[in-house]
């Protein structure tokens, strides 16, 4: 069955920062398949604003389809409440050994696993790999993780890579378009179509990129 990358994330929405660091993983860690997961319901971030998980879904669906190695689960989208990644790899667990299940996480996200922020943390390191990627603004510091690290876990299983900077975040993204900005190059063109013909971000369809 081979190793598989999970990449979990709110996706609202999915930007070339999520898709070139699923590419660097995939081919770095020789991955045969990425699994992206967009959540239901966020747990770490204010639910205001955020868009329907359909929508999430579907963009997600829409910037993958050209990659052959890339897959949209909807795992997430279809357990109710909110999406804690434990539960999840839990039930990746299932068909992948932890030695073939790589968790994908910006910078930002594996800090807060190793602070024992996310439900069942500590449960999580021991569950499968991680791989760490660094993000502009987020830089990894191998001594930082172990610093911050309340799991009592070993990190031996936590892979550092370094990601060419793309300095692109969703809550950016969000932001330029409700106030009219351009975001092409941001995200692939069936995205951002996407996102002016339902209006997503509060630019009803038609805004100009
Ligand atoms: P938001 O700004 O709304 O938080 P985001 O851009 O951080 O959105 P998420 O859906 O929150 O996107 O992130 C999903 C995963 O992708 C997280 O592990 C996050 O660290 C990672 N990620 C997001 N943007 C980048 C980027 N530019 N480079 C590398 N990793 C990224
Ligand atoms: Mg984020």
């Amino acid at each position: 069955m081979g190793r598989v990358g999970v990449m979990g994330g709110t996706f609202d929405p999915i930007h070339y920062g999520h898709l070139v660091t699923a590419e660097e993983a995939r081919v770095h860690f020789e991955l045969s398949q990425v699994l992206f997961i967009p959540n239901r319901y966020p747990p770490h971030k204010d639910l205001d604003g955020v868009s329907a998980p359909e929508h999430r879904y579907h963009m997600t669906l829409l910037a993958t389809a050209t990659n052959p190695d890339f897959a949209v689960s909807r795992l997430e989208v279809d357990r109710p409440g909110p999406s804690y990644s434990i539960d999840t790899i839990r039930e990746l667990r299932q068909a992948y050994q932890a030695d073939a299940l790589f968790y994908i996480t910006g910078a930002d996200a594996i800090l807060q696993v190793v602070r024992g922020a996310w439900e069942g943390s500590a449960e999580l390191l021991t569950l499968c790999q991680f791989i760490a990627a660094s993000r502009p603004g987020f830089p990894i510091d191998v001594h930082d993780l172990r610093r911050f690290n309340v799991t009592g876990h070993q990190l031996s299983n936590i892979h550092v890579i370094e990601i060419p900077a793309l300095a692109i975040s969703s809550t950016d993204i969000r932001r330029r378009v409700t106030a009219g900005r351009p975001i092409r190059y941001l995200v692939p063109e069936p995205v951002e179509t996407y996102i002016h013909k339902y209006g997503l971000y509060g630019r009803a369809g038609g805004a100009q990129g």
